[in-house]
């Protein structure tokens, strides 16, 4: 795509305005009191081609990565599930699959914190988005040289060190981050390609390695995933957010095969809809599926998965979420 000296510009002029975290940033979210037996409940927004993924914790506190396409299908979801406040949204990068309903979010739901990378790649929907953070006067922050930590209440999120930035390949600016909440953990990279991912494996690691969860990075496409990357992040089932049929063949076959190879169950936002999974920082449930977690064989569960509820810890706003917006 694209992109024109002067909206560069404006953009790069947009983050500075919008002002650096408080020293106080992470700290912010922590606490909270009561709703212990309640459960970390993550949504895989079922939104089409890209990605929208909301995180409770156990405290109410909540965090929504990325935004989809739609201008208004994210913003219309959070309603539905009765949120009315968000404490931080994160853009993983500016392609509009990611941001393209993060304007009407941030409009609606007046998040604390906005946290995107100081890449210049941009577009005219994603230059609005800037202005209205500005003008609503969310506090804007970015990923640092070092692991930034957000906790969520106990819910914690490590956003990871950001490679240097790739000037022609936006999907490599992509924000990773890891979601840690007991012994469970989700890895999210956005649409990362090879490279970014091989300079996490370079140099962080330790944040990679033995997730619970995996989304898959670029909605399955090959250079989304490698045998590399899941050798180091083990992950019991991975999740896609994808539309159906879309035109650039995601999930691409390779990425299927490689999960068939390596027995790991995967989840489909085009074929379930959204994807609701709680976890009590124990052990973690699809909502609405047999496929369950108890820490134990992830082949004998892929193999058992059912069509059978199991919510145990579910609070009842997360079941029932597989409606189509198509
Ligand atoms: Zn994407």
């Amino acid at each position: 795509m694209k992109v024109c000296r002067f909206l560069r510009l404006l953009v790069l002029v947009g983050l500075v305005l919008a002002g650096p975290a408080s020293p106080g940033f992470a700290q912010l979210f922590s606490g909270g009191s009561g709703g212990a037996a309640k459960p970390l409940v993550i949504d895989f927004l079922d939104i089409g081609q890209g990605d929208s993924i909301l995180i409770r914790s156990p405290e109410g506190k909540t965090a929504l990565v990325d935004a989809g396409p739609s201008s208004d299908a994210a913003a219309q979801f959070l309603k539905r599930k009765g949120i009315t406040a968000l404490d931080i949204v994160i853009v993983s990068h500016h392609h509009s699959d990611h941001c393209g309903g993060m304007d009407q979010v941030v409009r609606d739901f007046k998040p604390k914190y906005f946290m995107a990378t100081s890449s210049s790649h941009t577009t005219k929907g994603y230059l609005k988005l800037l202005q209205t953070v500005k003008a609503e006067s969310i506090t804007a922050v970015a990923p640092t040289a070092k692991p930034r930590k957000i906790e969520l209440g106990s819910v914690l999120l490590t956003v990871f060190p950001q490679p240097p930035l790739d000037h022609q390949e936006e999907n490599n600016n992509s924000i990773g981050i890891r979601l840690e909440y007991g012994k469970f953990s989700v890895l999210m990279t956005g649409d990362s390609e090879t490279d970014e991912r091989q300079w996490w494996l370079a140099h962080n690691s330790s944040l990679i390695r033995d997730c619970t969860i995996l989304k898959l990075a670029h909605h399955g496409s090959r250079n989304g995933t490698d045998q590399r990357w899941l050798d180091l992040v083990q992950p019991e089932a991975v999740v896609a957010s994808l539309g159906a049929g879309n035109d650039y063949g995601h999930p691409h076959s390779e990425t299927i095969s490689l999960l068939r190879k390596n027995e790991i169950p995967f989840l489909r936002t085009d074929q379930r809809g959204t994807i609701t999974i709680v976890s009590n920082g124990r052990t973690w449930n699809l909502v609405n599926s047999g496929l369950t977690r108890r820490g134990g064989s992830r082949k004998a569960d892929a193999v058992a998965a059912s069509s059978s509820d199991d919510e145990p810890g579910a609070n009842s706003s997360s079941s029932g979420s597989r409606s189509r917006r198509r």
